[in-house]
């Protein structure tokens, strides 16, 4: 099939540009972890939902691509500009907990999050504190070329004026930047937008994550300078693609470049800076430290598939922001729910079960007339930043498409499941094998509401419909005839 260029808005130059990685055929992919203090909410969901498909795009543009994301478990201050309580120490005095039990609890809630929404594990998952060593190594060699400065009882600092373009990502004068970190308590700094690379515990503090450093014995990372320097050491020097919320642009990656490319001396550090708008709920952003995010258990406890949520996530472009309703979430359920009975119909009149599914025999159709038109629109969209609505917007019309045949139909539906991670024929799959074993009562009053309906006796029907949904089951109706399914 031919495979359209692939192109990708670059925050570094605010516009959509031919994708060229350094070497032919590779992709670094750095994508900025979680900070592991609370619960992972639905806006962290979308942002690594749409790393996920930009991952399996480029694999399947034939690119191979090496995926590393971070584990943000030290560091991280409550304010940007290096003031206020460290993240993790906050979780744990909210949870009562070790800071280390608040890492490794919030991380697994984290993973099981990601699972549940399908997004495929990064190639490596790298901890802050699991990379102590690279991250004081950097920051001794940026104090080896002059870049960094000593507060004496607080910290090494990068000296932000000491480079002609800090700021080139926001886009922001090195004046306009300090304007905004002027607001923030700064004391002993050169200049405002001047970053901890390394902060030093204050006296009495007590930390619980603490390490030795040549400037004092009980010191721990700033947090901008993990990111540099676990990309640097799993992706090289320079590499191709590094992704982020748009808070990550003024500050976060704003020194995230600075002290990479001031450490190794070589531009750019990172080619294709890719940012994430947010998941709003009534307008606010879905925040830790807001209080108003919802976490998938949330989603299934209300009885909605996270596969629907991801859906939802889907139809929206990922530089736009999204308000998050329960009405739309439920509004996408039920168009899954048809996507998923659609499914169904078409694994049944292609009489095939669960372990006859030849996924690669059933995708290769896709690249084929008459789909493979379909195929091209999908791709086409896909490869121009990432154009996931548009691309939603395809399968639609597949589906009404009363001239493909249904093992065309699934060729697509195989595509869209594998590119846009959302799980259909499986699910569809399971629902039908579930029928399969029906208990025998069930069996016999759904085989009594069929004679019903042949004979127009709608009032029984109606009523054995009332019968199966007491005893836990759903009448569909398909084409073909009445299934029951388990209630969820
Ligand atoms: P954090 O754990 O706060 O460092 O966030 C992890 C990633 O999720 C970062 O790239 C954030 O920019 C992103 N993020 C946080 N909140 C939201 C939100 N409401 N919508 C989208 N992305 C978010
Ligand atoms: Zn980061």
């Amino acid at each position: 099939m031919n495979k359209t260029p692939f192109a990708l808005y670059n925050t570094l130059s605010r516009s959509i540009e031919p994708f060229e990685p350094f070497e032919d055929g590779k992709v670094g992919l750095y994508a900025c972890g979680f900070t592991v203090y609370d619960f992972t909410h639905l806006g962290h969901l979308r942002k690594y939902a749409m790393d996920d498909v930009l991952v399996r795009v480029l694999r399947h543009s034939g690119y191979t691509v090496t995926f590393v994301q971070n584990v943000t478990d030290v560091g991280h201050l409550a304010s940007d500009a290096d003031t206020g309580e460290d993240k993790l120490e906050k979780g744990a005095k909210k949870y009562g907990k070790t800071v280390w039990d608040i890492a490794a609890e919030f991380e697994q809630y984290f993973w099981k999050s990601m699972d549940a929404m399908g997004n495929l594990r990064p190639d490596v998952s790298c901890k802050a504190t699991e990379h102590i060593k690279q991250q004081l190594e950097m920051v001794l060699e940026l104090e080896k070329k002059g870049y960094a400065y000593v507060i004496a009882d607080d910290g090494v600092y990068f000296d932000t004026a000491k480079i002609d373009d800090y700021g080139k990502l926001a886009n922001l004068k090195l004046e306009e930047l300090q304007e905004g970190a002027r607001l923030e308590i700064n004391t002993g700094k050169r200049n405002p937008t001047d970053f901890a690379l390394w902060k030093f515990e204050r006296p009495g503090e007590n930390r619980a994550m603490v390490w030795e450093s040549p400037w004092a014995e009980r010191s721990f990372p700033g947090w901008h300078i993990e990111c540099s320097a676990m990309a640097v050491d799993y992706l090289g020097e320079q590499f191709d693609i590094h992704t982020g919320g748009i808070d990550h642009i003024p500050v976060h990656h704003t020194n995230e470049i600075a002290q990479a490319e001031s450490a190794t001396g070589k531009k750019p550090f990172v080619k294709y800076w890719v940012h994430h708008n947010f998941l709003r709920v009534e307008g606010e952003k879905m925040s830790k430290s807001l209080g108003n995010f919802f976490t998938i258990d949330d989603v299934i406890e209300k009885g909605f598939d996270p596969a629907a949520l991801r859906l939802l996530f889907m139809t929206s472009h990922y530089r736009s922001e999204l308000n998050f309703t329960w009405d739309a979430l439920s509004g996408m359920q039920k168009r899954y729910d048809s996507l998923v009975k659609k499914t169904k119909e078409l694994l049944d009149l292609l009489g095939k079960k669960s372990d006859e599914i030849n996924r690669e025999e059933i995708r290769s159709l896709a690249y084929s007339e008459p789909v493979k038109t379909y195929s091209e629109e999908f791709f086409a969209h896909l490869h121009h930043d990432l154009g996931t609505p548009e691309a939603v917007t395809v399968l639609w019309k597949v589906l009404k498409d009363t001239a493909l045949t249904a093992d065309e139909m699934l060729s697509f539906l195989v595509l869209f499941e594998e590119i846009l991670g959302v799980e259909v024929i499986s699910v569809a799959r399971a629902q039908l094998d579930d029928l399969v074993a029906l208990p025998a009562e069930v069996q016999q009053l759904l085989d009594d509401r069929k004679n019903a309906r042949q004979s127009n006796d709608w009032a029984t029907a109606d009523r054995l419909r009332d019968e199966l949904f007491e005893v836990g089951y759903i009448v569909e109706d398909l084409s073909n005839g009445a299934q029951a399914l388990k209630k969820r």
